[in-house]
């Protein structure tokens, strides 16, 4: 299987473009003869214009946390895809649980960004993921199975070469900044669970291909681990991404 495996930054609500920019000159020489994954890094729609400018010529990729569907209107306070675009971003993040947790977001608005992000021709990395309640309860295979279904509804009948650009990651919330992590084994399996929906829904062949990213208190000392798992291809990182000596260890897990 030849998924080359991409790790990316989440910076979630931090940093000025000051400190984006010191972070991206520092990380860059880090990482500079890196060729063996892709790299993406989503800053907040405020450091972009100075986190693409910054990253130009290198190979790193720049995108969004999150976009919305509507092509313009009156919708305050939200980025659209084209204003994405006209900056450079080419990535964007779908459905973060903390999105979904503090914004409301439910599968239906998941899968209309989704459908804006490839018309756009964006790389979209869809969130999904159970919560801990849910996972005590028994509850995660049946979790991630909905929101595979609710996040891919009407993507079947799409040009294949869109379908593959899609990005899943996993990110079980009870281990989102908390510390705690997934043990390799159960992302794993948790990866298997959501490539199995992800091949009844759209077949073996788009199945096989998806890159799966794990996401939850990522850090340089489990990345080998986590990311070294066949079903895990990549990472998404936040609190481990703030700082380019930490975040390029994990890139060269
Ligand atoms: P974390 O965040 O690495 O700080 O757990 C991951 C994420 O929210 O994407």
């Amino acid at each position: 299987m030849s998924r080359k495996a991409l790790i990316a930054a989440n910076w979630k609500m931090y940093k000025t473009p000051a400190e984006a920019k010191a972070f991206v000159d520092a990380f860059l020489p880090l990482v500079a003869d890196h060729t063996r994954d892709e790299i993406a890094l989503f800053p907040s729609p405020v450091l972009l214009p100075t986190v693409v400018e910054a990253a130009r010529g290198s190979s790193i990729a720049i995108g969004a946390q999150n976009i919305h569907f509507a092509e313009e209107g009156a919708y305050t306070g939200e980025t659209s895809a084209s204003q994405l675009a006209a900056i450079g971003g080419t990535h964007t993040l779908i459905g973060h649980s903390e999105r979904r947790q503090y914004f409301g977001e439910t599968d239906d608005i998941v899968n209309k960004k989704l459908h804006t992000a490839l018309k756009h021709g964006f790389v979209p990395v869809v969130c999904i993921g159970e919560v801990l309640g849910e996972r005590e309860a028994g509850m995660t295979a049946s979790v991630l199975k909905i929101q595979v279904n609710g996040a891919f509804a009407g993507i079947k009948g799409l040009a294949a070469e869109v379908i593959s650009s899609i990005v899943i990651a996993y990110e079980p919330v009870w281990a989102i900044g908390t510390g705690k992590t997934a043990t390799p084994e159960m992302a794993a399996d948790a990866h298997r669970i959501i490539r199995a929906e992800v091949s009844s829904l759209l077949g073996s062949d788009v199945a096989a291909n998806m890159r799966i990213l794990y996401g939850g208190s990522v850090k340089p000392d489990n990345a080998t681990a986590l990311i070294g798992q066949e079903e895990i291809d990549g990472a998404l990182v936040g609190g481990a991404s703030l700082k380019p000596d930490s975040f390029a260890s994990i890139v060269k897990y």
